[in-house]
């Protein structure tokens, strides 16, 4: 991955018309791409089993970071016509692309077996590093004349499995420094801010084979500039990605095409979910914004069911 970065299209600004977004035309059946408590979601997995069945989901992925805590937990006592996917979702971190956000991609894997030892192995170090770096960020916080301890007595339930941000900008809201998660990731923990840590852990040769050996499809998550990073997604392909997350809730029509196209021209599996946090918001408030074709999941469970978990044959 050593091809000098292509430019990428700006986000959005008062020169460019206002993004057209998706208008599902009808409920979704699918979302492969959710957070329960057990990481970074505020519901549990019971909880958001229950409100996807009653939205219409009848086929989930429960994808926490760094963990299958909250899959365990209600895989065998699902609602009926609820079909559970084994997830996980890591952050990988690309040490050659500093041009990345946060020089992380992040490679959501689907169907891993969540009895294989050694993926449950290196999920744990990754958590370890996670309890580290959430330490470490509350002392630099305190430092910062910040403290937020106290707050987090009660966001810090004995069952987070693997700690992040978002349980800290939690804190940040319930000691009044932050009206939202996303203000207190612009405040306290972005980069160059006075809370920010850097992770360390797996990089995506790590992380897409992880998830590959314990049987999944590695698929690129919320990559939205895809095409115009074309060198960054073949450079993960090279490592065993197998799909490309196409229907991410909140890519307008557009990006859905653009990244559409790339999976389709590099044959990766496309794929799609809500990436619900719950934060305030219902799981069925959050869907009704969702658009994820039904294809979608014949087209994993092929995958799932080819030998090598990957790309589509020939
Ligand atoms: P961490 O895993 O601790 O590095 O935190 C990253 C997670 O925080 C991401 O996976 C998102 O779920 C969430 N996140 C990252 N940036 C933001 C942001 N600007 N606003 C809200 N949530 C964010
Ligand atoms: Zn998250
Ligand atoms: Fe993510
Ligand atoms: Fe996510």
């Amino acid at each position: 991955m050593t091809q000098p970065a292509a430019p990428v299209r700006a986000r959005r600004s008062r020169h460019t018309a206002a993004p057209v977004p998706v208008v599902p035309p009808g409920p979704s059946t699918i979302d492969l791409h959710t957070h329960t408590n057990r990481s970074d979601g505020t519901e549990s997995a019971a909880d958001l089993v229950r409100a996807a069945a009653a939205a219409g989901v009848r086929l989930l992925a429960i994808t926490d970071h760094d963990t299958l805590a909250g899959y365990r937990e209600v895989a065998s006592r699902l609602p009926a016509a609820l079909e559970l996917l084994p997830g996980v979702e890591i952050n990988a971190i690309v040490r050659d692309r500093p041009e990345l956000r946060e020089s992380e991609v992040h490679i959501v894997g689907l169907g891993v077996d969540p009895a294989d030892a050694a993926l449950e192995a290196t999920l744990e170090r990754q958590r370890l590093g996670r309890r580290r770096r959430f330490a470490t960020m509350i002392e630099r916080l305190r430092a910062a004349g910040i403290e937020i301890a106290p707050a987090l007595g009660g966001l810090v339930p004995d069952e987070i499995d693997s700690l992040g941000r978002p349980t800290i900008a939690r804190a940040l809201i319930a000691v009044g420094l932050a009206g939202t998660v996303e203000e207190a990731f612009e405040r306290y923990l972005s980069p160059g801010r006075p809370g920010y840590v850097p992770r360390d852990g797996l990089d995506p040769l790590g992380a897409i084979g992880a998830v590959r050996d314990a049987g999944g499809l590695a698929v690129l998550a919320h990559f939205g500039e895809a095409a115009e990073r074309l060198a960054v997604v073949r450079g993960l392909v090279d490592c065993g990605l197998g799909g490309l997350e196409v229907y991410y809730r909140t890519f307008d029509a557009a990006t859905v095409r653009r990244v559409g196209a790339v999976a389709r021209e590099l044959r990766l599996v496309a794929t799609g979910g809500s990436d619900y946090h719950g934060d305030g918001r219902s799981y069925a408030d959050v869907h009704a914004g969702l658009w994820v074709p039904a294809e979608v999941g014949t087209a994993v469970k092929a995958a799932l069911d080819r030998p090598t978990g990957s790309a589509e044959p020939g």
